[in-house]
C-alpha cells in the first residue's frame, strides 16, 4: 500500500481560480465542509492574468443593453452551437453575480454618477464589461479569494491532482501530489468539482500560463467524461510578437475597445475590407463612425477591430500570407493616433490601459501613447471541454462537476471577451451549490486502494526510467510545434491526419520519458506528468476538427472555408472507449425553445 496522508471533504474543488473559488464559496455556504487544491499558491490561478472585463448586461452606460442583447451576441458569436440553456443563464444571472462581487469588496471603475462602469469588447451589441482599468481579474481574485478565506475553505496549495478517484461509477476523490517535497495526499469526497483551466500550452504560442495543460479535460476524460466541441480553440488576435522572449503575450481587446486600431505595413486599416454578412448591419463603414462608437455615440455602430475575435485573427493571418505583415509577421495596432482626436491622450491612454502602457515599455521598449504596437494571434482559449448539464454542471459521471473553462457549452464555436470572466461567477456559483447538494442528498464514499496505489506507480514511473532516458520537454517542445503548425488557425485535411500520426509517435515517447533527480523541487517531473493530459487534449482537438468539414466560429479549414447548415445541428462528443482509445461521436443540438429563437430573430 502507498504512503500518502487521506483528507476528508464533503465537496473537493479542484482549481482555485475565478470558477472554482466561486464554486467552493457557493458549497461551503451550502453548509458542507469544503475543500480547495490548486497548483500554485492561492491568488496567483490564471485569473488573475484576466484584463478587460467581466459582460453582464447591468445597461449601466448604455440603456438598450438588457439579458435579451447579451444571449443573442453570445449565441451570434457562438455561430449558434452553443448550449442555449447556459447561454440563457449566463446574460440573465451575470448582472447579479458582478453586483454580488462588488458587494464583497471588489471595486469597479465608475460612471460619473457612480455606478459600475462598462466598456466596449468584441462582438457585444453595447459597452457590457465591468472593469478594473486593465486589471479586472486581479481584483476578481483578490475579492474571492478573502470572502473565501471568511467562508472557512480549507485551501491545499501547491498540490498537482493526477488522478480521479471512484467508487464504482460514482466519483470518490482525486489523488495528488506536492510540488514541492513530492508527497502524495489522497482527497476523499462526496462530489468533485474541476475548475482547471484551458489547455494552451499545448501549443507554442500561447497568452496562457504554465497551468494551461488540459489537467481537468484529461482527468474528466479519465475518469468516463465526455469532452466536447474540442476543436474550438480561440486564438486572440493581438499577442505580443516581438522581441521574441514575450511572443504570445495577450494584448488586451481593451485597446481596441478604446480607439486602437489595426493597420497593415501600408498603414491601411485592412479590417473594413471583409466585413461578415451577420455582422454588417451592425458594423460601422467608415473610420469616423468607428470612432465614434468607442467615445460612447449611441448612434454609431462598432468598428470592424471590435469584430469577433475569430474573424479578426483570420484577417491578420491573411495579411500576413499576402505580404502586407508587419517586419516580424504580425500587423499593428495602434492607439496613439488618438492623441489626433484627444487633447490629453497620453494621460487617457495611461489611465484606461495601465498594464499595456507598462507591458510594452517594460518588455519591448515601445511606449504606445506614440507609437504602435506590432502583434499577431496568440492561442488564448478552449471553448470546448468537459460536457456538463446546463443548471447544475454536473458532468456524465456521478458527482463529478465541472465549471469554467474547462467545462464547455457556454461559448458554442467562439467566445466572446468578457464572457469568460462572467461565466466563472455564474457557473461557478452553480456548480458549488449542485456539488454541495450532491454531497448532502447521496451517502459516504469508499475509496479503493488498488486505484490509488495504480495512481501512485504511474506519478513515479519517470524516475523508475531514470536520466539516461528522453526528457519530457522534449516531447512536450515537440507536441507544441505539431499542434502549432498542423492544428492551428488556419487547418486542413492532410495536416491533421499528420497531426494525429505524430501525436500516436509522442504518446509513446511520453511512455518512456525518464527523470532525473528525486521527487523534492522537480519540475522536470512536473512536465513529464503534464504530458499525459497535453496529449490526450491535443488528440481530442485534432480528431474533432478533422470531423468538422467545414468553417466556424474558433475553427478555420482551408479545405472547407465556408460555414455549412448541416454542421450547426450538433455537437461533437468524445469519450474513452472501452479499449482505451478515443472515440467520437455527433451529439444533436436540442432544439431552440420558441421564446429564445424569437429573441435571436428580433436581434438579427
Ligand atoms: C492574459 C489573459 C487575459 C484575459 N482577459 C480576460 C478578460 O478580460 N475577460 C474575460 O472574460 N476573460 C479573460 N481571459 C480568459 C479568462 O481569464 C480565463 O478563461 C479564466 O480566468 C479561467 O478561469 P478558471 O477559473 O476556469 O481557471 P483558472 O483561473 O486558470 O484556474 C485554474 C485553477 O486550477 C488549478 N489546477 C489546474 N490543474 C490542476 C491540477 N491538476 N491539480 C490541482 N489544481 C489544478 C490551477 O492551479 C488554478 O488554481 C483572459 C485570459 C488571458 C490569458
Amino acid at each position: 500500500m502507498s504512503d500518502h496522508q487521506t483528507v476528508v471533504h464533503d465537496v473537493l474543488v479542484i482549481g482555485a481560480g475565478g470558477a472554482g473559488l466561486r464554486a467552493a464559496i457557493e458549497a461551503a455556504s451550502g453548509g458542507v465542509k469544503v475543500g480547495v487544491v490548486c497548483k500554485s499558491l492561492l491568488g496567483k490561478a490564471h485569473t488573475v492574468m484576466a484584463e478587460g472585463g467581466m459582460a453582464a448586461a447591468m445597461a449601466n452606460v448604455d440603456d438598450r443593453d438588457s439579458w435579451r442583447v447579451h444571449f443573442a451576441d453570445t449565441m451570434r458569436g457562438g455561430q449558434y452551437l452553443n448550449n442555449w440553456r447556459m447561454a440563457e443563464l449566463h446574460a440573465k444571472e451575470a448582472p447579479a453575480r458582478v453586483q454580488e462581487l462588488e458587494k464583497w469588496g471588489a471595486l469597479f471603475d465608475r460612471t460619473k454618477d457612480g455606478r459600475i462602469l462598462q466598456r466596449n469588447f468584441g462582438g457585444h451589441r453595447y459597452p457590457r464589461l465591468a472593469h478594473v482599468g486593465d486589471r479586472t481579474g486581479l481584483e476578481m481574485i483578490r475579492t474571492l479569494q478573502d470572502h473565501g478565506i471568511h467562508e472557512g475553505l480549507d485551501v491545499h496549495m501547491e498540490y498537482t491532482v493526477v488522478t480521479l478517484l471512484h467508487d464504482g461509477e460514482r466519483i470518490a476523490g482525486a489523488l495528488a501530489y506536492d510540488r514541492e517535497r513530492g508527497r502524495f495526499r489522497v482527497f476523499r469526497a462526496k462530489a468533485v468539482v474541476l475548475a482547471t483551466g484551458g489547455i494552451g500550452r499545448a501549443y507554442s504560442i500561447s497568452s496562457n500560463s504554465w497551468e494551461y495543460t488540459g489537467d481537468g479535460h484529461a482527468l474528466a476524460y479519465l475518469a468516463g467524461a465526455a469532452l466536447q466541441d474540442m476543436e474550438f480553440v480561440q486564438f486572440h488576435p493581438t499577442g505580443m510578437i516581438w522581441p521574441p522572449s514575450v511572443r504570445g503575450i495577450l494584448v488586451t481587446e481593451g485597446v481596441r475597445g478604446e480607439g486602437g486600431v489595426l493597420r497593415n505595413r501600408d498603414g491601411k486599416r485592412f479590417m473594413f475590407d471583409n466585413i461578415p454578412d451577420n455582422y454588417k448591419s451592425q458594423t460601422a463603414d467608415n473610420e469616423e463612425e468607428g470612432w465614434r462608437y468607442t467615445q460612447g455615440d449611441k448612434d454609431a455602430r462598432r468598428p470592424p477591430e471590435l469584430l469577433t475575435r475569430d474573424h479578426v485573427a483570420r484577417m491578420i493571418v491573411r495579411e500576413v500570407k499576402e505580404g502586407r505583415g508587419s517586419p516580424h509577421g504580425g500587423v499593428f495596432l495602434d492607439i496613439s493616433w488618438i492623441k489626433d482626436r484627444l487633447p490629453n491622450a497620453a494621460e487617457h491612454i495611461k489611465k484606461k490601459l495601465p498594464s499595456m502602457y507598462h507591458q510594452f515599455k517594460q518588455l519591448a521598449n515601445i511606449d504606445i501613447t506614440k507609437e504602435p504596437m506590432e502583434i499577431g494571434p496568440t492561442t488564448h482559449y478552449v471553448m470546448g471541454g468537459i460536457r456538463v448539464d446546463g443548471d447544475t454542471q454536473m458532468s456524465t459521471v456521478p458527482g463529478l462537476f465541472a465549471c469554467g473553462e474547462c467545462a464547455a457549452g457556454l461559448h458554442g464555436a467562439n467566445r466572446l471577451g468578457g464572457n469568460s470572466l462572467s461565466d466563472l461567477l455564474v457557473f461557478g456559483k452553480r456548480a458549488g451549490e449542485h456539488a454541495a447538494e450532491f454531497a448532502r442528498s447521496h451517502g459516504d464514499v469508499a475509496l479503493d486502494e488498488g486505484e490509488i496505489d495504480a495512481g501512485v506507480r504511474y506519478a513515479l514511473a519517470p524516475f523508475e526510467r531514470g536520466g539516461g532516458a528522453e526528457g519530457a520537454y522534449q516531447v512536450q517542445d515537440a507536441l507544441q510545434s505539431t499542434m502549432q503548425d498542423l492544428v492551428g488557425i488556419v487547418r486542413a485535411q492532410h495536416e491533421m491526419e499528420e497531426a494525429l500520426v505524430e501525436i500516436e509517435t509522442l504518446k509513446q515517447r511520453a511512455e518512456r520519458v525518464g527523470v532525473p533527480g528525486n521527487r523534492e523541487y522537480n519540475p522536470g517531473w512536473h512536465t513529464a506528468l503534464d504530458l499525459r493530459h497535453l496529449l490526450i487534449v491535443s488528440e481530442a482537438i485534432a480528431r474533432s476538427a478533422l470531423e468538422r468539414k467545414e468553417s466556424r466560429g474558433g475553427h478555420f479549414r482551408d479545405d472547407y472555408p465556408e460555414k455549412d447548415p448541416a454542421f450547426a445541428t450538433f455537437n461533437h462528443v468524445v469519450r474513452r472507449g472501452a479499449n482505451g482509445a478515443m472515440e467520437l461521436v455527433r451529439e444533436p443540438i436540442p432544439p431552440l425553445p420558441a421564446e429564445l429563437a424569437a429573441i435571436i430573430e428580433e436581434m438579427k
